[in-house]
């Protein structure tokens, strides 16, 4: 795999940036871009040196915190599904329309900032055990935020339900309420005045796959030069899996693709077993229970649209449980530098899996979504300070 080593620094030198002759760590020329919508995409490949040594493959890290929007792989959707309902004249830039959406948080980052160069408000709803500092962030990017309980998918107060009823009364109250009488009313229901409510819907609004059978897909082909063994990834919507599977399959017949699943959600059974409950469930009892992990974005107890666009396409699942998160988050900043969130964390647990099952000499890519910054209260809270570990042994992780 030398092909794909850093560049040396002979490589580099008509590369400069700085007067300073540095090695250029991130090969490729610097360009200019057309706003913040042109940081999304291209991002880079990592090797992830700590897990390929330790497992004889290459497992490589679809670098997703690096888009520079709202700096995960929501990027690429938040941007699909605002253009294509632009293109479909739902949505008109500078008009004053809201953008609704439920969301763990990354969804909802990508789509307030994108709001902002845009012209649009940003109406977020997200659970409110979801970390703190997503909510901060959507606040200073002056978006609508809206923490609801957790509550299941089948009821009313759920947040994607939420968002959805949001958009609805906006849309058929629009207008109607004139700019004296809805002073007096909260933020929410005053903006009603203004525009169109347009629910983004990244769960069933196949816009979300299609973002990355465009981008991701034909990205990771072009960086691996067409050989990939396995591609790993857990499913929050489902677009990311859905997507790069739909794009690479049909070119590479023989990749593998695995679901990385935690702790709760259902779609590990789903893969494994063709169905989403045990014997003694119903699929309702299921589908009222929150996914019981302290992982974010990803886990669902349902098949979404974008889900079922590529399940036939999935080979195999790995369940991962918190504490392996957990502890493979902290291997990841003790012997790489690489800080990640948790979903990432659980990508690299089921990365690890599929190499010992594969066997050494394979190349495994998986995603790293987004970064611990947006994970501090919460998952790196559990996680605690990396310290000055240096000894861990992999085997710790995987049987933690
Ligand atoms: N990681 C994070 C941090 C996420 O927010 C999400 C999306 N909710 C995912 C992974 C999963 O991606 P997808 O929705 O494409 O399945």
């Amino acid at each position: 795999y030398q092909e794909f080593a850093r560049p040396k620094r002979e490589e580099t030198a008509t590369n400069q940036t700085s007067p300073t002759n540095h090695l250029v760590a991130r090969p490729g020329p610097p360009t200019i871009v057309e706003g913040i919508e042109g940081c999304i995409g291209n991002t880079p490949l990592l090797r992830i040196k700590s897990l390929s040594d330790a497992t004889g493959c290459e497992i490589l890290g679809k670098a997703e915190f690096l888009n520079g929007a709202g700096q995960s792989s929501k990027d690429r959707v938040a941007l699909s599904m605002i253009e294509i309902a632009e293109e479909q004249g739902i949505l008109t830039p500078h008009s004053g329309d809201t953008i609704y959406e439920g969301t763990s948080g990354s969804t909802g980052i990508s789509l307030a900032t994108l709001a902002r160069a845009k012209g649009y408000l940003a109406h977020i709803c997200l659970p409110s055990d979801q970390a703190i500092e997503k909510s901060n962030l959507l606040l200073k990017l002056g978006a609508i935020v809206d923490r609801v309980p957790p509550a299941p998918i089948v009821e009313k107060d759920n947040f994607v339900n939420r968002a959805r009823a949001l958009a609805k009364m906006h849309t058929a109250s629009s207008g109607k309420l004139t700019a004296e009488a809805s002073s007096d009313l909260p933020a929410p229901q005053a903006q009603m005045t203004r525009g169109r409510g347009f629910f983004a819907d990244q769960f069933e609004n196949e816009a979300n796959w299609r973002a990355h059978y465009d981008g991701t897909g034909p990205e990771l082909y072009a960086q691996c030069g067409g050989h990939i063994d396995a591609f790993v990834a857990g499913a929050g919507t489902g677009g990311t899996i859905s997507g790069v599977a739909r794009y690479l399959k049909p070119l590479l017949p023989k990749l593998t693709v695995v679901l990385a699943d935690p702790q709760g959600s259902g779609l590990f059974n789903r893969v494994v077993y063709g169905v989403m409950f045990d014997v003694k469930e119903r699929e309702g009892t299921r589908r009222r229970r929150q996914v019981d992990t302290i992982v974010e974005g990803i886990g669902i107890n349902r098949v979404t649209a974008n889900f079922e666009a590529g399940k036939e396409l999935i080979d195999d699942a790995v369940r991962v449980t918190d504490a392996q998160a957990l502890a493979m988050a902290r291997w990841l900043v003790e012997k790489d530098g690489i800080f990640v969130g948790s979903s990432s964390a659980v990508n690299c647990i089921a990365a690890v899996k599929t190499a010992r099952t594969l066997g050494p000499g394979h190349r495994i890519v998986t995603v790293l979504s987004d970064s611990g910054s947006r994970h501090l209260s919460r998952f790196w809270a559990k996680a605690g300070d990396v310290g000055g570990a240096t000894d861990t042994k992999l085997e710790d992780v995987m049987n933690a």
